[in-house]
């Protein structure tokens, strides 16, 4: 039996489903032992910072994690940051091969004049701040405007718009972080825009995202019955099962009777931004016709772009448009990627199943004599290494401190907290 020794950097659902596929490659001949390093004292990565708080069920899939986890061979290795407590050449010398798994959490920009006013932000550092992310917690997030600007039309701006226009009291069951609670009971904003720069038929939510929206109870979804009627003539007969599914959607979402909230989500189409303007901080968005020259404005004084992701580059690692350069998940000798960071921020978090297993697959067929000496134990000089026992510490304690609340578990917030919880 050859025993091999794999390192996979990110503890995300890629990092998981990569473990898994490894897992499930084992045999009478080959074995592996596994350790995950994961820079916050958390694991979980989207799944904890990503996932609205409203999606409950989606992160369900974490009880898949926590088997991954806890079978043989199985270490994790939280609050261990690469660059900082070990490098990726230690790394690449002492185990057989190593998995970057560390997805893409930079916001691309818009690229536009006023962007980096305050007001304006991405949904990357947006979502982690309502989902307790240590590292955002302290984020100012200017809620005082009447009118907040969401521009992307993929899930992640329609996730931003929802809790922007939600009622904060549907909240109230959630794992929302206290802080984005509290400031969202004291938000201003009334009207949330959220802005595509192409038609409705181009769009790239999914359609059951836009089924949940008339499920809204305190808030008034608008979209205009002609911008989906012109679509629908524009996308034709032959049109995809996905597009047509999201153009019914929205069909019934723009002919429904109209409510009368005190909140209202409405989607604007077809308009590009090519400016935000403003006396030291956000105060309007400029945008143009798409496809057109007429401009128009939209007041606000919060704007979040959620236009998609590219990965944060690590050292000694080669990335080339937001992702790690690789071939079919193969970087360079002993170096593999997965996940976002593999392919860039597409797909749902199923999608990274078969991409890892695709990927573990061309790893194990590549594997030489196994490596005898050294893992990270011998690397790490600090002792506040969360494992996963101190992470199920952390969990329990978590998830009692929700009980009471009503809340599937209250998360603590910054990293003294959590490696408290932890016994560390
Ligand atoms: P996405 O689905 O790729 O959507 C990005 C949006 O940004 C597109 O509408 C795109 O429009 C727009 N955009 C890009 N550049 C722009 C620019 N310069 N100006 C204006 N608009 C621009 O990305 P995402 O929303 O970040 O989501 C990432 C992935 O996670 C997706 O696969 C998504 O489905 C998934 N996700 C799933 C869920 C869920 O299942 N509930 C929740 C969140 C995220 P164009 O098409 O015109 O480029």
């Amino acid at each position: 039996m050859k025993k091999y020794k794999v390192a996979i950097v990110g503890a995300g659902p890629a990092g998981y489903f990569a473990a898994q596929a490894l897992q499930n490659l084992a045999s009478e001949e080959l074995s592996f032992s596994i350790d995950m390093i994961e820079r916050l004292p958390t694991p979980w990565g989207l799944v904890r910072s990503g996932v609205a708080p409203d999606h409950p069920k989606i992160k369900t899939v974490s009880k898949v994690f926590e088997k991954i986890a806890n079978s043989e061979g199985f270490r994790l290795f939280a609050n261990v940051e690469l660059g900082t407590d070990l490098t990726i050449e230690q790394l690449r010398e002492m185990y057989d091969a190593v998995v970057i798994a560390t997805g893409s959490a930079k916001g691309k920009k818009l690229g536009i004049p006023g962007e980096d006013l305050p007001g304006s932000m991405s949904a990357a550092t947006f979502v982690p701040w309502y989902n307790a992310h240590p590292d955002f917690k302290d984020e100012a997030i200017d809620l005082s405007s009447h009118t907040a600007v969401v521009i992307g039309a993929g899930n992640v701006a329609m996730d931003v718009a929802r809790m922007l226009a939600l009622e904060p009291s549907e909240l109230d069951p959630t794992d929302t972080a206290d802080h984005a609670i509290e400031a969202l009971r004291s938000s201003s904003i009334r009207n949330v825009v959220l802005s595509a720069r192409r038609g409705p038929e181009h769009a790239a939510f999914t359609a059951p995202e836009l089924r949940e929206l008339p499920k809204l109870e305190h808030t008034n979804v608008v979209m205009n019955p002609e911008d989906i009627s012109a679509a629908i003539l524009r996308a034709g007969e032959d049109i995809e099962k996905d597009t047509k599914s999201n153009l019914d959607a929205m069909t019934l979402i723009a002919e429904s009777e109209p409510t009368s909230h005190d909140r209202t989500l409405t989607f604007q189409f077809l308009a590009t931004p090519i400016e935000i303007k403003g006396n030291g901080k956000v105060e309007e968005v400029v945008f143009q016709r798409t496809g057109g020259d007429e401009t128009f404005s939209i007041k606000c004084g919060l704007v979040i772009t959620a236009i998609g992701y590219e990965a944060a580059s690590l050292e000694g690692i080669p990335y080339e448009r937001g992702k790690v350069v690789n071939n079919e998940g193969h970087v360079d000798g002993n170096l593999f990627v997965v996940g976002w960071a593999k392919r860039g921020p597409s797909g749902v978090i199923g999608t990274n199943k078969s991409d890892a297993a695709d990927v573990m697959k061309l790893l194990v067929s590549q594997l030489e004599e196994p490596k005898k000496s050294g893992d990270v134990v011998e690397l790490i000089t600090h002792n506040k290494v969360v494992t996963q026992m101190h992470w199920e510490q952390i969990n329990a304690a978590e998830v009692a401190a929700g009980e009471p609340l009503g809340k599937p578990r209250r998360k603590a917030v910054s990293r003294e907290e959590l490696l408290n919880l932890g016994a560390l």
